[in-house]
């Protein structure tokens, strides 16, 4: 057992938990000044003001923090870590004026990635993806989840997610890591369609790796030219009797209500959501499903932003994710992401730091963190700061510290 005090501020969300993180307002941060939490390895026990520290924990060890903050754990729910070489030249010809078709007639975009990927042994692309996840964790961010999908083939998606469960091991308890399949990312031109390649790798791979028990959701890129609904639901149905959790790559590029299937099969989580209808709106709305967006790959690409205010109006639960990977958001900070959109979204702060740790949290199936309240588990993040409201403000710089 061991007690934090003197924090210039804890954000509890207390408020935002209470109301399941929907139709927030700013008072739902639920800050406490001067606060003080008791906790041991594995519950909160306490949490409030310094002065009100009950007498009883008087002699455990104690860490004065002051001109600090606590927040509870940031969590990056969308993440494609896992991969070889990077697109550095092609996001340059891009911005240079060179037309995406061009880029892919030349073996650039995704397939260029696999063919990176493919490239390196399973120790490389572990090792890389250990350094890209300490990078992600230096800002505070201490739940990651991953995706496989840039193998592609039966061997190395089956390698792909060994390597995820390897590093969630390795850096477990610390960081905690969530295993996505996402062996349906593209078509491999090898195949002739998408349910050929769906019934030869993604569903035989899956049933190969079940009793393993390591596979935490599947994901799937439901977009025209890609994965059909009739391939989304054939996976979701498996996944299902598997009793493996569910997350979508919906209505990204095309409006195809992939936010409808989401919600039917009860899942996870719907990303991306640019050309989300209304019904798909309203899907969500009335569902457990969080809806995640990914404004950097937005901005990266130079899109409009998926329509989050009108979401949330509406009582949609929102996360925020970094979408890092190699094409489409080469940026691995989180925080940055989520405090430069938050004008653009017209989100306010309950809202975008519910998106990055509860919402986040819930994303993932983990209904026990997110919240620093009694029983919760202590997963925190800890910024050298003066107030929440600095943070943000200062967009882009990192005051994450290490919890002592
Ligand atoms: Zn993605």
């Amino acid at each position: 057992m061991k007690a934090y005090t003197n924090l210039s501020q804890i954000m509890t969300l207390e408020a935002a938990h209470k109301k399941d993180g929907r139709m927030l307002q700013p008072d739902d941060l639920s800050i406490i000044n001067d606060g003080a939490v008791v906790f041991d390895e594995s519950t909160i026990h306490w949490v409030g003001a310094t002065k009100d520290l009950p007498a009883n924990y008087r002699g455990i060890p104690k860490f004065k923090l002051d001109h600090h903050v606590l927040t509870p754990e940031l969590v990056d729910s969308h993440t494609h870590i896992v991969f070889g070489g990077d697109r550095a030249q092609e996001y340059s010809d891009r911005l240079n004026g060179t037309p995406y078709e061009e880029i892919a007639k030349r073996g650039g975009g995704i397939l260029f990635t696999m063919k990176e990927t493919l490239n390196l042994e399973a120790e490389k692309l572990f090792e890389m993806a250990c350094e890209r996840i300490q990078r992600v964790n230096s800002y505070g961010i201490g739940t990651i989840e991953i995706k496989s999908g840039y193998g592609l083939s039966f061997t190395k998606e089956k390698e792909l997610s060994l390597i995820i469960d390897r590093l969630k091991k390795h850096f477990s308890p610390k960081i905690q890591i969530f295993n996505t399949y996402l062996a349906a990312h593209d078509v491999p031109r090898s195949f002739s369609s998408s349910s050929e390649y769906l019934n030869q790798v993604v569903l035989p791979l899956l049933k190969d790796l079940a009793p393993r028990k390591i596979i935490d959701a599947v994901d799937i890129f439901h977009e025209k030219n890609y994965f059909s609904s009739d391939d989304v639901s054939n996976l979701f149905s498996l996944a299902q009797d598997l009793q493996i959790g569910i997350k979508i790559h919906a209505d990204e590029l095309n409006t195809n209500g992939g936010a409808e299937i989401a919600t039917s099969f009860k899942a996870l989580s719907a990303d991306h959501l640019l050309k989300v209808s209304d019904t798909g709106i309203a899907a969500l709305a009335s569902s457990n499903t969080v809806a995640t967006l990914l404004p950097g790959t937005a901005f990266f690409l130079g899109k409009n932003l998926a329509p989050g205010r009108k979401m949330l109006d509406q009582g949609v639960k929102i996360a925020i994710a970094s979408d890092y990977n190699p094409g489409s958001c080469h940026c691995d900070n989180l925080l940055l992401i989520a405090s430069m959109s938050a004008a653009q979204l017209k989100i306010n702060q309950a809202e975008l730091w519910c998106g990055i740790t509860l919402n986040a949290a819930h994303s993932l199936g983990k209904t026990d963190q997110g919240v620093i309240k009694v029983g919760m588990k202590p997963r925190f993040s800890l910024f050298n700061v003066e107030s929440l409201a600095h943070i943000t403000y200062n967009w882009g710089r990192n005051f994450s510290v290490s919890l002592p």
